[in-house]
């Protein structure tokens, strides 16, 4: 049996793992993909104090090794289910059948990029319709190319995909951006950038792969010539497999109070919890209290 079980291997996952296994605890990671979650989508992290501008590759692969620097163990595994069995006793399903005995659980599963859901987006994904452009950035060099969205991961990522396209279309609903102020300057005054305002997506064209996208323009239609669309508007969290025993926010956000969920001993932590700020630091600072709420819990129970 494992002290505790940190489900998902972001940075509040992972930073949970290095408090609970620092703290002596039999600490398990379960990760349904690569450990570092949203990190591996970010080109550049500037605002994760200490240690200057730095990859968010370079970050998570500093995390993963901090994390497993004290013991924790990490299996590549997705959850579908989790039991509260009573105090000390829970376990945890994955998607190939195992079950795992635990005392203690810490969900950080975070959360993923929202679709359009318009005709044309699942048809034609990874045919021209991306939500990484860290990964498929490359594929668009001197082409022109879309960016639907105005928030901080559109605008960032409008930024870096200017490395390689020819001209950056930031397609957004309003008339302004959302933004954090610094990275809208950049963006206002990248030359490579132009901005569609007040402008939905309806659909997108292409027959094997994108080659435009339908819009309305203040409420008229119309039709702009596109080789890529990277969509950017937000996130949904991932709360499904614990939907039937955690009480979740109007958002489907898991309800924490200071890291505790509705069930003794099942913590949050990280973007999948109801917290005002969705940034890698607050993933940490979250980990670090669900960690020592693990340590405390075990301890007294
Ligand atoms: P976000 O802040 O929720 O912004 C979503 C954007 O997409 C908004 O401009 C929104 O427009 C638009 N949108 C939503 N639904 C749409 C739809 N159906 N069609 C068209 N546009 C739609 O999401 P995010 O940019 O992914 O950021 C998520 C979180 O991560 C935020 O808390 C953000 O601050 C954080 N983040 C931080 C950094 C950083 O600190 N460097 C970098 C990236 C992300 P409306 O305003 O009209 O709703």
């Amino acid at each position: 049996m494992h002290d505790v079980i940190i489900i998902g291997g972001g940075a509040a996952g992972l930073t949970s793992a290095l408090y609970t296994s620092r703290g002596n605890l039999k600490t398990l990671i379960l990760e349904k993909e690569l450990y570092g979650g949203q990190m591996n989508n970010t080109d550049l992290v500037e605002n994760f104090t200490g240690v200057g501008s730095i990859s968010g590759e370079d970050l998570s692969d500093a995390m993963y090794t901090d994390a497993l620097s004290f013991g924790a163990e990490y299996k590549i595994a997705e959850v579908v289910d989790i039991v509260d069995h009573g105090k000390l006793d829970k376990s945890v399903k994955d998607s190939y059948g195992n079950t795992y005995k635990t005392k203690s659980i810490i969900i950080a599963t975070g959360a993923t990029h929202k679709k359009l859901g318009v005709k044309g987006e699942s048809e034609l994904e990874n045919r021209g319709v991306s939500y990484c452009a860290i990964c498929d950035g490359a594929f668009y060099r001197d082409k022109e190319i879309v960016v639907v969205g105005g928030g901080d991961s559109a605008i960032e990522e409008a930024i870096f995909l200017t490395r390689y396209a020819k001209k950056v279309t930031v397609v957004h609903r309003r008339d302004k951006l959302t933004a954090q102020k610094i990275i809208q300057d950049r963006a206002l005054s990248n030359p490579k950038i132009e901005f569609q305002w007040n402008t939905v997506v309806t659909g997108i064209l292409g027959e094997k792969t994108v080659e435009g996208i339908s819009v309305e323009i203040e409420g008229v239609k119309s039709v702009m010539r596109t080789e890529g669309v990277f969509v950017y508007i937000g996130l949904s969290v991932q709360t499904e497999p614990f939907a039937n025993i955690l009480k979740l926010d109007e958002n489907k956000a898991i309800n924490t109070q200071l890291g505790a969920t509705s069930v003794k001993g099942i913590f949050a932590a990280g973007d999948v919890r109801d917290t005002l700020l969705r940034q890698i630091s607050t993933a940490v600072g979250d980990g670090a209290l669900a960690g020592q709420l693990v340590c405390n819990y075990i301890e007294n129970n």
